[in-house]
């Protein structure tokens, strides 16, 4: 998998949505993948052809709305969806699990060893971002 799907140290989450291509088309069922902690997304990199393609196409013909899905097919378009999975995050609406946390600390042990110092202020901005965000959670 390319470094694409991952953010904030897990593999993104897919779902469907409705976008507007830069030259104005709305289109619907476009799987985009999105990051259930800092809620950062982008369109599926498997799709981005696709995607551009069925842009130009209906910008061409003068189209205002398309659909990715009837565009490429129900098949393709599953593949997708089934290779980034809602994850726990999704199914119990906490932005950040432990093992995020785990991995965190280990990097940021390393960036210290490292004396890597401009490494070590970013993991730290991004672990007060996590705690942050846990605590968002009601009890
Ligand atoms: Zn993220």
């Amino acid at each position: 998998m390319s470094k694409d799907t991952l953010c904030c140290g897990l593999t993104m989450v897919a779902v469907m949505r409705s976008v507007y291509s830069e030259g104005g088309v709305l289109i619907h069922d476009v799987p985009m993948l999105v990051c259930p902690t800092c809620h950062h997304h982008h369109l599926a990199p498997e799709l981005e052809l696709d995607f551009i393609m069925l842009a130009h196409h209906a910008e061409t013909d003068g189209v205002k709305i398309a659909s990715l899905l009837e565009a490429i097919g129900d098949e393709k378009v599953t593949r997708v969806l089934n290779a980034y999975p809602e994850d726990e995050r999704y199914r119990t609406g906490r932005r950040v699990l432990p093992e995020q946390v785990d991995s965190l600390l280990d990097m940021i042990n390393m960036a210290k060893s490292l004396g890597d110092d401009a490494w070590y202020r970013e993991l730290l901005d991004t672990l007060k971002q996590f705690t942050s965000w846990s605590q968002v959670r009601t009890r």
